[in-house]
Formats: C-alpha cells, sequence, structure tokens
C-alpha cells in the first residue's frame, strides 16, 4: 500500500477519506465536487498530524507554496473522524504579519487591518502559545498586542507564514493528545487510538470595503427539524463570530425584529438557500453552513451535519426518507433507538395543582418526578429497583453522566442553557432544569436548601418540568405526549421491516392503553400484584393473608374476584383481537404487609384484630430471603386457592368483553417455576377452574397456558416444562438475579465499582448479559422447541426494551419481545434495524 501523502490539496479527485483525514476533509471535498465557492484547501491526515504531535513537521515551506493568494491569510481547523469527537478550536488569519498589515491597512483601510492583526495575535498568544489572557485583552491595538507578546515571550512575534503555521499545527496536534480531549471523545464513543486530520484554508475575508461578513446557517428547526432557515450573519466579522454576538448580527430571513441578510442581500440569500438544498440532496443531510462573504460574494467555508435535538432528529430522517433522498430503511438507521424514547415526553398536567418550590433555567424539556438522589452511585442503584430519581447537583461534570443516564430528571444550582447538564440532558432527553435561583445544594449533607428556607433530603419526592423550568414540591401528574407525523411515519416503516413481536409489560388500563396508541402485538405480561396496591383492595388483600383458616380465606378471596374480574375485562375490551398474557400472582405475601409501626398500627385497627397478634403473623410471614422463597408458583401450590380465584377472574372476565363484542385471547403465565410438576398441579386447576366456568356460562373457553421461564433450572429443564406450556416467557430479571445470584434490588449498591473495574462490561439487569444468561436462554429456548416445536418463545424482563437483547431475541428465533410501554417504540425501531 502506498504511504499516505503528508498533506493533499483537496480537489475533487483527491484521494481523501474520513478514516484518514478526517470528516471535515471529506465534506469539503464533497461541497467542492459540488462546484460550490469553498476557498483552496489542503487536508493534513491523521499520520501527520501524529507525526507533528512526536515532533516531526512536514515540509511547511512547500504547503504554503500550494497557495496561491497575496497576501496569504489562512484558517486551521480539526477533522477528526466523527465529528462529536470534537477536537481543538479553529485558529484564523495566520499570516497576519507587519507586512500583511501594512498591505491590508492600504487595501481595506488601517482599521480592519489592526482589527486583523490585533485578532491574530490575541489568539495566537492565547490558544497557540498558551499566554495569560488578560494582558491580551487589555491590548487595544495590535503594536501594543505585539509588544505584550514579546515581553511575556522574550521573543520577537513570528512574521514568517511557515513558523506561524508551525506553532499552530504544533499546538493543535499536542492539544489533541491531552488526557481531557481524549476523555471526552471516548465518552463519544472514539477509539483510544483515534486520530486527527487538520484542514488548511485560504482565508476568505468577511472583512473589507462592500458588504462583507460572515455567518451559520441552517435549513430547519434544530428544536423540531421543520424546515426553517435559522443563523445568523454579521458584517465585518469572521468565523462564528455571528453566533457569538447574536444581538449585533442580522437574523438570516427577513424579521420584523430587525434587519436581516434577506432584506441587505436578496440574491446571496438566495444562493444559500440553493446550497442548502444542494447540500441536502448532495450530501443526503441537513447541513449547517458556514459562510463568507467577500465584496458580495458567497463563500462556503465549511458545513457539519446540522445539530439537533431528539425530535429534530426523527423529523429530518423521516423527511428526508418520505423526499426520496434516502431509503426508508436507511432513515430507520439513522436514528438511534434511544433517541425515539426520548421523543415520548411527559409534560405536567395542566389540571393538576403545583406547589413551586424554585425556578430556573427550563433547559430540557418534558418533566418527571421522583426521588432526590445526590450523586451518581446512588442514581443508578434507584435504576436497578426501578425507582424513579432526580440528580440534584450543584452543577454537572462528565464524571456525572452516569447518573443523568441513570435518572429521570436533572436539577442544578448553577449553570444555564448551555450548561454541561443542560446540553447532556437534551442529548438523553431528560427533563432538566438549571440555574435554580436561591437553591443551595450541599453534597456533602445529602440535602438541598430551598428558597424558602426549607430543606429536602435524598429520598425526599420533587418534580423537574424541564419545559417550564419549575421545581415541583412532591409527585405532581404528568400527561403522555403529543406524537407527531414523522413519529407516525418510524414506527408504521419500522412495523412493516420487524420480524420480531413487540408486547408491552402492561398492569393496569393506564399502560395497556398507551401501549395500544403506540400498536403493540399485544400484553406480553401483566403483573397481577399490582393490581392490588390501590388501598381499597389492599385491606382486602391483607384481609385474605390474615385468614385464619380456609373458609375466612375464602371470603376475602370472594371480595377480591369482582375486583380483579372488572380489571381483566376492561383489559381484555381495550385489546381486543391481541392476546393478553396474564401473569398469576408472584411477589411473597409480607410484600402486602405494613412494616413500620404506624402501619401495623393502621392494619391492627382495620383488621380489628390485636396488635400484637398482626405483628406476630407479619412476622411470621417474614422470610430470611423473600425472593428465593414463598412467591411465585409456590405461592399457587401451597394456597391454590389464590391462583383459583384469579383464574375464575380471568374466565368470567372472557366471558363478559366477548359478551361485550370484544375478542378476547387469553394466556395464562405461572411465574417462578422451577418444575415441570408444578406446571401439571396449577395447570389442571385451571383447567377445573375453566370448565366449572365454561359449565356455569354455556361459553366455550379458549386459553393457552405458558411458563416464565426466571430460573436457571427451568431454562435447563424447558425441554420437559414446554410438555404442558404453550409459550415460555423468559423473565430476565429474576433469571439474570439467578444466574449471577446478584440480588436486583442490592446490586445498584455496588454495580458502579464493578463496571469501572471491568468485572462486568455491563450492568446486567440493563443490558442483557448475553454470555452467561444468554446462553441459558438459547439453551432453554432449543430444548423447549426440541420437545414442542411450535412453543411460543418470548422475553419480558426489563431487557425487553434494549436494542441489544431485541437483536439477541431475533437472532435466537423468539417470537416476540415485552417490555414497558414507554420502551415500545423503542424496541419496534430497534428490531426494524436488526433486520437492515
Ligand atoms: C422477570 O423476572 O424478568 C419478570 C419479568 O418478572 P418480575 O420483574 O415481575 O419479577
Ligand atoms: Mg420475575
Amino acid at each position: 500500500m502506498l504511504d499516505t501523502p503528508r498533506f493533499t490539496e483537496i480537489t475533487p479527485t483527491a484521494d481523501i477519506r474520513a478514516a484518514r483525514h478526517g470528516s471535515r476533509a471529506k465534506c469539503l471535498q464533497r461541497l467542492i465536487r459540488m462546484e460550490l465557492p469553498v476557498p483552496q484547501t489542503v487536508a493534513l491526515p491523521f499520520t501527520t498530524v501524529r507525526e507533528i504531535a512526536e515532533g516531526q513537521m512536514p515540509d511547511l515551506g512547500t504547503l504554503v507554496s500550494l497557495f496561491d493568494m497575496e497576501p496569504l491569510l489562512l484558517s486551521v481547523r480539526s477533522s477528526s473522524e466523527a465529528t462529536d469527537w470534537g477536537g481543538p478550536g479553529a485558529v484564523l488569519n495566520i499570516g497576519m504579519n507587519d507586512e500583511a498589515h501594512a498591505w491590508l491597512s492600504n487595501t481595506l483601510g488601517h482599521a480592519i487591518a489592526d482589527k486583523l492583526y490585533l485578532r491574530f495575535i490575541r489568539s495566537f498568544a492565547i490558544e497557540v502559545m498558551r499566554l495569560d489572557e488578560a494582558p491580551f485583552n487589555e491590548a487595544e491595538d495590535p503594536v501594543a498586542a505585539r509588544d505584550t507578546y514579546e515581553e511575556e515571550m522574550d521573543a520577537p512575534f513570528p512574521q514568517d507564514i511557515a513558523d506561524q503555521l508551525d506553532a499552530v499545527l504544533r499546538s493543535m496536534a499536542r492539544a489533541w493528545e491531552g488526557t481531557s480531549a481524549r476523555l471526552l471523545r471516548q465518552a463519544q464513543g472514539a477509539p483510544a487510538d483515534a486520530g486527527l486530520g487538520l484542514v488548511v484554508q485560504r482565508m476568505a475575508l468577511g472583512m473589507g470595503p462592500g458588504q462583507s461578513g460572515s455567518g451559520v446557517v441552517q435549513f430547519v428547526n434544530p428544536a423540531t427539524g421543520e424546515p426553517q432557515v435559522t443563523g445568523r450573519y454579521m458584517g465585518q466579522a469572521l468565523g462564528r463570530d455571528a453566533l457569538k454576538n447574536r444581538d449585533k448580527a442580522l437574523y438570516l430571513t427577513s424579521d420584523p425584529r430587525g434587519p436581516s441578510l434577506q432584506d441587505l442581500l436578496p440574491d446571496v440569500y438566495q444562493e444559500l438557500i440553493q446550497v442548502g438544498g444542494q447540500c441536502r440532496d448532495r450530501l443526503r443531510e441537513e447541513m449547517q453552513v458556514e459562510f463568507t462573504i467577500a465584496q458580495g460574494r458567497l463563500a462556503v467555508l465549511d458545513a457539519v451535519r446540522c445539530p439537533r435535538e431528539a425530535r429534530a432528529s426523527v423529523a429530518i430522517a423521516a423527511a428526508l426518507a418520505r423526499d426520496g433522498i434516502i431509503p426508508r430503511s436507511e432513515a430507520l438507521l439513522r436514528i438511534a433507538p434511544a433517541t425515539i424514547g426520548r421523543l415520548l415526553h411527559r409534560q405536567i398536567d395542566a389540571t393538576a395543582d403545583r406547589t413551586v418550590l424554585a425556578r430556573g433555567v427550563a433547559a430540557s424539556p418534558g418533566a418527571a418526578s421522583g426521588k432526590i438522589v445526590f450523586d451518581s452511585a446512588t442514581a443508578q442503584a434507584c435504576l436497578s429497583r426501578n425507582e424513579p430519581c432526580i440528580l440534584v447537583r450543584r452543577e454537572t461534570s462528565p464524571e456525572d453522566v452516569r447518573g443523568m443516564h441513570a435518572a429521570d430528571a436533572v436539577l442544578t444550582e448553577r449553570g444555564g442553557s448551555t450548561s454541561h447538564a443542560a446540553v447532556i440532558a437534551r442529548g438523553l432527553g431528560l427533563p432538566c432544569v438549571t440555574g435554580a435561583t436561591g437553591l443551595t445544594v450541599s453534597h456533602r449533607r445529602k440535602s438541598v436548601r430551598l428558597p424558602d428556607g426549607r430543606r429536602l433530603s435524598e429520598g425526599d419526592t420533587m418534580t423537574i418540568d424541564g419545559s417550564s423550568g419549575e421545581v415541583l414540591e412532591g409527585a405532581v401528574p404528568t400527561q403522555e405526549p403529543m406524537l407527531d407525523g414523522a413519529f407516525a411515519d418510524v414506527m408504521s416503516w419500522s412495523d412493516d421491516l420487524r420480524d420480531i413481536g413487540v408486547r408491552a409489560n402492561a398492569d393496569t388500563v393506564a399502560d395497556a392503553t398507551l401501549a395500544r396508541t403506540f400498536g403493540v402485538d399485544g400484553i406480553g405480561l401483566c403483573r397481577t400484584e399490582h393490581m392490588f396496591f390501590d388501598p381499597a383492595r389492599l385491606t382486602v388483600m391483607r384481609e385474605m393473608i390474615f385468614a385464619e383458616d380456609a373458609s375466612a380465606r375464602q371470603a376475602a378471596l370472594d371480595r377480591l374476584l369482582p375486583m380483579q374480574r372488572d380489571d381483566f375485562t376492561e383489559l381484555f375490551q381495550l385489546m381486543s383481537g391481541l392476546p393478553v398474557t396474564i401473569r398469576l400472582l408472584d411477589p411473597p405475601l409480607h410484600e402486602f404487609l405494613p412494616s413500620g409501626p404506624e402501619g401495623l398500627g393502621a392494619l391492627a385497627a382495620a383488621l380489628d384484630r390485636p396488635l400484637s397478634e398482626v405483628k406476630s403473623r407479619v412476622a411470621a410471614l417474614q422470610e430470611y430471603n423473600p425472593m428465593l422463597g414463598m412467591r411465585g408458583v409456590r405461592l399457587g401450590i401451597a394456597m391454590p386457592e389464590i391462583y383459583e380465584m384469579q383464574a375464575r377472574a380471568i374466565f368470567e372476565a372472557a366471558v363478559a368483553a366477548s359478551g361485550l363484542g370484544a375478542d378476547v385471547k387469553i394466556e395464562i403465565m405461572i411465574p417462578l417455576v422451577t418444575a415441570r410438576r408444578e406446571v401439571e398441579l396449577v395447570k389442571r386447576r385451571i383447567e377445573a377452574v375453566a370448565s366449572g366456568v365454561q359449565a356455569e356460562t354455556g361459553k366455550d373457553l379458549d386459553f393457552r397456558l405458558g411458563v416464565m421461564v426466571e430460573t436457571p433450572r427451568a431454562a435447563l429443564r424447558a425441554g420437559e416444562i414446554s410438555e404442558t406450556a404453550a409459550f415460555l416467557s423468559f423473565g430476565t430479571n429474576d433469571l439474570t438475579q439467578m444466574t449471577y445470584g446478584l440480588s436486583r434490588d442490592d446490586a445498584g449498591r455496588f454495580m458502579s465499582a464493578y463496571v469501572n473495574e471491568g468485572v462486568y462490561p455491563e450492568d446486567p439487569f440493563q443490558t442483557l448479559d448475553v454470555d452467561g444468561v444468554g446462553e441459558l436462554l438459547l439453551l432453554g429456548s432449543a430444548r423447549g422447541r426440541q420437545t414442542r416445536p411450535d412453543v411460543t418463545l418470548a422475553l419480558c424482563g426489563e431487557h425487553g426494551g434494549s436494542p441489544e437483547s431485541i437483536r439477541f431475541c431475533r437472532l435466537a428465533g423468539f417470537d416476540y419481545v415485552s417490555c414497558s410501554p414507554f420502551r415500545v417504540p423503542v424496541a419496534k425501531l430497534a428490531a426494524a434495524q436488526s433486520t437492515i
């Protein structure tokens, strides 16, 4: 293979590659091929920049001689392989010296020459030679600045362009190798050996007589992705000046708020619009274009993928596909599955009561309630317990990103709309309020003082409204988001492509309604215990638990029956035509009992029993290891009447819902199975209940009975278990817990240490452990299919919504995954992507 030249002029035919010269160099070549007015540019590949960092400079005399301009002024910009890997900032006006100053004074005027020279000396001193900023900011003319430089450096200000370029290239090459730059790009997914390219470009001066200036334009709204010309232009300015001085800059399109480029230079404006259209068609992307106008003539300096928020990225990809610029499959691939999840921002219910605790900057939209936490480890612990939390920090730094991933919202005492917290939260689609006035966060005391003097501590609940910038007391009800056309398109294109089902884990009518809105293929897991948390039902449930004998227990169950029947009737109606998988009661009974003295007292009163009796009954129900104790099917075997009641409620509900016109598809699922006999026993009883209801109602009842595979033994014995099960649904939450022997409720405490030390690559409760748990999935599914080739295979743990697990399940031939309703769109998109 031929060595890459040490630098290459970018021409339409030059060998420029993103993997060697960086994406900026490649993009500039595309703009040149489109015959856009791009100033002459030379690209330095990664290899050259690496050599520069090691002290080997290419022949800069030859490089400079490629440019044909008098006087020669150059800019240098970084060009990393992926734009979001960053890189050192641009250096402009290289070549300014006494001679260029004199020349420019004669041609463009003294003021412009002074401005350019002063600006260059400042940036050379501060950004390249790393001198203190203050004395250079005080220097008001180039002579003073040059004197300051010479005093600080004890050397003359370099007059030769090659010497200046030498220093600039060296400083940029070294900056890329610095530790903080390395950490930042690695956080964006850059490999350890990611290279930096540089582009050296002839300056197109946005200063001079006539209409001269510079600006930045994009053709879509960065928040919504809707077509809209946005950006700024500033006369007698360079680089991104117009964006840095927005109040002094002009609007681009005619605007009642002030003068615009369109009014000032309608022809150039039209030309820019054309550039945008050309970029969209040819680069197949919405671009942000940096431009200069030199005496009325447009120059295109650079174009980058337009920065965009979650909603915009979906809208842009969908619009490009609708316009036939990219295929639909590519549009789907361009949307990170997590992004689609972020579109689903909840908003505060406008009718809800709200007490404002503090106000700050509305830094990232959406609303969320949760427990206050003050550090990443606690946020991650909350996530592993599925407890929503709000990360509260004085301000955030890269160390907090893990915690932000785990949190439901972020609140900071300091910062504004572009602070670290705001930017990261918008990227993650998390509601965020920054710069909350009057808050004082104490990380040490794990508390936050409110403007009114009150203190909130870790574990207290608050609500963040990132759309209004308000911090609200307690958990304020929220409303579902509005989903627009692009979202619907992406969902329907995903449905066309995917070949694995996506169901929802839904326990309530609200969950099921949301799931239906997202077009699920059914309910894959209805956790019936969640139907007993309503206070009225809880009392009856407690009576059932406290029953002294079978007849007392039956009396309580008879009261629970109609409640369950009503729930199921509603679910069946709502999900008409689609399967509804109802899981029989799973958790240990003591979970339904209160623990503190107050709760025990109230329970004794409600049950009209002596407190001592209630206490001793509660104590008797306590287990040393409840997650491995009397729960799941063990409950069904030891107290069969509970499952019988649930089965009756299901069948009676099916009859009622069918009578109301619903097409009911019943699936009943048994949790925590370890042996075939458990399934046989429960199955026999359920069939007896079905026959009973059939006889009583005269209606035929059809149902499928399945098993949750969530113990390693169930996976190992899936062959014999599937003889009695129509479907096997892998509950990867418990299966992960039991495969690792790692409590799902406690792992958060040390998971960060485990992941940081590289013991586990990821938290296995969030990212399916394909090596270990995955092997049990493969083994269980193969054994199940061997005995019963038509057995339905599914995954219904939290992993069901994660793109990696979906890919895994699809390859393993699973029929569907089931996840929480809000993850359904993510799962559908990931399922479609896994087929492309
Ligand atoms: C599981 O264990 O994966 C599961 C889906 O059940 P639960 O989370 O209710 O234990
Ligand atoms: Mg489970």
